[in-house]
């Protein structure tokens, strides 16, 4: 993983600040993912040769596992324990920042039994991040990056638990904020985006014409001096997934574990957790053996399975009508390299209906007394699904990731009282309560 020379590309923006005087720790520089062409690392997204996709380049500390092993354990309980893996400064930690991250590794025992799988099964749950979803990972190193690039402003395209965390993090961090939604999401995730008092605009269309707009927006004198941690900071922004990786592992007791199962919306959290594994392969940090990576879609927003189906290497957009709306985005950027990354490691891409997807709600809060938001609903839905099929194997140890809280997406579940009384045990046992019950 060692790194020869870096080329000055013709990248045609130029950050502000210069650029040898940006620090952002191991990394060295943006590469092309399609070409390998490098650039200097800036707030660039794009490949100025082929117009491909740029993602973190890094010399990391290589030689000394055991000594890097004990350094991440005595750091602090969050993902900068991981800092000499990532594109922050070293002194990441002591800036203020929300600190997500070392969220619960859960032996889902009865999960397990419920599903049949005698392996070990496991559930990563992220609605324990500061602002209840996966998202403050990857919003925390792209705040490093805007610090770097000295930017003022941070904002997104988000399906909803984006700009909760961006508008979280800005407030913390000293930027104002300026994010941007689909008008039409849930009432949790709203309430979530606007709370931290920077502007929320909801934009009549879909995520991908939020998407679109923000991409405008960047090319105008209106977004100048603006970080959009998923657009002009994306490369930065991916590398939060590669914690998930990391803490997976370690909490496992530096293993790697057999089977994978994990949301996909533009699919940059699957793509980015296939780098954080190798990784942890390269530099020793685990036994190099191989693992298999599953995606999971919502059927109403299914275009990454619909193609692994097909067999097609094109992803062919969709409009999507889904519960889980923070899947809900049908033209996903890096949906090609979950594809490559599904066949090559042996694993696939499925999909539920809402109606599984609830249905796995419900399954993993009754069994683990943890309550997913319908992203968690479609993993653990896909997850009961492949393993029913025979294409995860029960034998394994398998992770399915739980990526954001219930509370933001109420509506899906009609949970409520099994009854309402006056308060009398006449009207208890009226209601049918009782010891025969
Ligand atoms: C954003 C998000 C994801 C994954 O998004 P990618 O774009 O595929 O990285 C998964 N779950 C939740 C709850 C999310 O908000
Ligand atoms: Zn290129």
């Amino acid at each position: 993983m060692a790194v020869q020379s870096v080329q000055d590309s013709t990248a045609s923006v130029v950050p502000p600040g210069s650029a040898d005087s940006i620090d952002l720790g191991p990394a060295i520089a943006l590469s092309c993912r399609e070409c390998g062409e490098r650039s200097t690392l800036g707030p660039l997204f794009a490949c100025a040769v082929c117009f491909g996709p740029l993602e973190v380049a890094y010399e990391l500390p290589e030689g000394d596992p055991e000594g890097l092993r004990r350094r991440i354990e005595a750091g602090p309980p969050n993902i900068w324990r991981y800092a000499p893996l990532l594109p922050v400064p070293a002194d990441v930690a002591e800036k203020p920042g929300l600190d997500p991250g070392f969220t619960r590794l859960v032996k889902a025992d009865n999960l397990a039994r419920e599903l049949g799988v005698t392996g070990g099964l496991y559930v990563k749950d992220d609605s324990g991040n500061p602002t209840h979803s996966f998202k403050d990972r990857v919003v925390a190193i792209a705040v490093e990056a805007a610090r770097a690039f000295g930017f003022t402003t941070l904002s997104c395209s988000s399906t909803g638990n984006l700009a909760g965390a961006v508008g979280a993090a800005a407030a913390r961090a000293g930027f104002a904020s300026c994010v941007f939604i689909p008008h039409d999401l849930e009432a949790g995730k709203v309430v979530m985006a606007a709370v931290y008092g920077g502007d929320l605009v909801g934009i009549e269309g879909t995520y991908d014409d939020v998407n679109r707009f923000c991409s405008e927006l960047i090319g105008d004198p209106l977004g100048e001096g603006w970080g959009f941690v998923n657009v002009n900071l994306r490369p930065y922004y991916g590398e939060g997934s590669k914690t998930l990786a990391y803490e997976i592992c370690e909490q496992l007791g530096w293993r790697l574990p057999d089977q994978l199962v994990v949301p996909v919306a533009s699919g940059s959290q699957l793509t980015k957790i296939d780098k954080g594994l190798k990784e942890l392969i390269a530099l020793g940090l685990v036994e190099d053996r191989p693992y298999k990576i599953f995606g999971a879609q919502a059927e109403g927003c299914s275009p990454v399975s619909r193609a692994f189906k097909d067999g097609h290497d094109v992803v062919r957009p969709v409009k999507p009508d889904t519960i889980a709306k923070s899947l809900a985005i049908g033209n996903p950027a890096d949906g090609p390299y979950v594809l490559d990354i599904a066949r090559r490691t042996g694993g696939a891409v499925e999909d539920v209906t809402d109606e599984e997807i609830v249905d796995a709600i419900r399954l993993l809060a009754r069994t683990e007394g943890i309550f997913a938001e319908t992203a968690g609903g479609v993993t653990v839905g896909v997850a009961r699904k492949l393993f029913a099929a025979g294409v995860l194997d029960p034998s394994l140890t398998t992770v399915v990731l739980n990526t954001g809280d219930g509370l933001k997406t109420l509506d899906a579940v009609a949970a409520g009282p099994s009854a309402t009384i006056r308060p009398t045990l006449q009207a208890f046992r009226a209601a049918g309560f009782g010891t025969s019950r």
